[in-house]
């Protein structure tokens, strides 16, 4: 029987375990104390483990490479994995979006289920062990260099599956491992960034305004010379800039962008449901009813009140002026900062807050159908090492389970027609 090593104990990992494990025997090599620690931390502690939605649809959501992922999310779907978990005794429940969660609300269950999945099929997890290089002979993998305790240890194995994960929230074991035995290996990995994440702005007021948070807003963010990216959503300050599920896809599409400019400009659309003739109207009723107030009094009913300050600020129309005196042109002015407070970006906010990492091992030197890499035989991937990411909702951890299995059930299927 062939022996898998299995580097990565998380969600890409224990899935990868659990499908080379029909037929193989299976060590699956974890650094940390325990198997999926990133998993903990997933949905709010909630574990949104996958999307309901059909598999164009999670297609449509894949951020990077969508075409790589045919095989592995039609192979070892959504619902293949929900009949895995609730079969194997994890209620699930879904919510709006789609999104899927276990019935009880905790990741911990998501994990534990794994964890007696892979135990029923006799995978042999061995925690705090970290793999340190990858043997080799000939082009294809012969084993793995490995620490546990202070102790080294060298592993042998038929076929290597590498399920070591990103950069994102370090203390999770997100080390960077994967990338460096890849490119030792020869694999070239692409450029790496933080994705899903906050993004930084540069104007200090923006620090006066953590924690206010905006439901119904819409975004438009433009490079210098085209508008990049649109949405509607709930957006969020904080001390360092904008955050807020509207703003995690908006860096997962318009990151790259950094690269090659140093800024880009957001506009916020805080009345994204009234058009600019509506709004106008909108305004000119308001300020008639306050006709004697300060100006700065009279937009109460129009915007949150931690906002009135910048907006009347970025309107350039004098706070204490009595409203009977705003001009018409003032009227416009602050018409044009309530469709689009301009913030200038600055950049994203790094990996201790990044949901994913985009870029990772080259997908053209992985073959798609298998997970096994063109370039050592017998060595596979799976996961966010792979330059595969998508939106939130669900669809990261698909990745992580059909890439794992997939690659993991390949192994096997191997086996057969090897005759190994
Ligand atoms: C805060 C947060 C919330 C998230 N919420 C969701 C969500 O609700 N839904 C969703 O779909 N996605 C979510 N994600 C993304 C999701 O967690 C990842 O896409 C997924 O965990 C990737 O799985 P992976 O197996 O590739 O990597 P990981 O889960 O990170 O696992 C990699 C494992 O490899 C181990 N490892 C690394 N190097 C070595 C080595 N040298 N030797 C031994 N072991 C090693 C690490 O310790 C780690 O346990 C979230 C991410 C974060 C950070």
């Amino acid at each position: 029987m062939k022996t898998v090593i299995i580097t990565g104990g998380g969600a890409s990992g224990m899935a990868a375990a659990f499908g080379a494990s029909e037929k193989a025997r299976v060590i699956l090599l974890e650094q940390n104390e325990k198997l999926g620690k990133k998993l903990y931390i997933t949905g709010k502690g909630r574990c949104n483990l996958t999307n309901a939605a059909d598999t164009e649809t999670q297609l449509q959501n894949v951020v990077t490479n969508r075409r790589f992922l045919y095989s592995a999310l039609y192979s070892f779907s959504n619902t293949d994995l929900m009949a895995l978990m609730e079969g194997s005794g994890l209620p699930l429940k879904t919510e709006r979006g789609g999104r899927v969660f276990p019935a009880s609300d905790h990741s911990s269950d998501v994990i534990r289920t794994w964890e007696r999945l892979l135990k029923s099929r006799n995978v042999e997890i061995r925690l705090g062990t970290r793999v340190t290089e990858i043997l080799t002979e000939n082009g294809c993998v012969t084993g793995v260099r490995a620490k546990c305790g202070g102790r080294e240890e060298i592993l042998s194995c038929d076929a290597l599956v590498l399920a070591t994960g990103g950069l994102s929230y370090r203390s999770t074991g997100a080390t960077g491992d994967g990338y460096r035995f890849s490119e030792a290996l020869g694999h070239t990995v692409t450029r790496r960034r933080p994705a899903l994440c906050p993004l930084t702005v540069k104007e200090s007021f923006v620090s006066d305004l953590q924690g206010l948070s905006l439901k119904n807003v819409g975004i438009r963010i433009l490079g210098s010379k085209k508008a990049l990216y649109e949405d509607f959503g709930e957006l969020l300050f904080t001390h360092f800039g904008v955050s807020g599920p509207v703003i995690l896809s908006a860096s997962s599409i318009v990151g790259k962008e950094f690269e090659k400019a140093p800024e880009l400009t957001l506009l916020i659309d805080l009345k994204p449901a009234l058009t600019e003739e509506q709004l106008d109207a909108r305004i000119l009723r308001d300020l008639q009813e306050n006709l004697n107030k300060k100006f700065r009094n009279a937009l109460g009913k129009l915007l949150p009140q931690r906002l009135i300050g910048t907006v009347i600020e970025q309107s350039g129309i004098d706070p204490e002026k009595p409203v009977n005196e705003v001009t018409r042109e003032e009227r416009k002015a602050l018409l044009s900062v309530l469709k689009g407070l301009p913030l200038t970006l600055t950049g994203l906010h790094g990996y201790d807050d990044a949901v994913i990492t985009q870029g990772g091992v080259n997908v053209k030197e992985v073959n798609a159908s298998t997970m096994e890499s063109r370039l050592i035989k017998n060595l596979y991937f799976a996961g966010e090492l792979l330059d595969v990411d998508a939106m939130t909702g669900g669809f990261n951890l698909q990745i992580a389970w059909s890439t794992g299995v997939l690659a993991g059930r390949s192994i096997g299927e191997k086996e057969e027609t090897d005759g190994v």
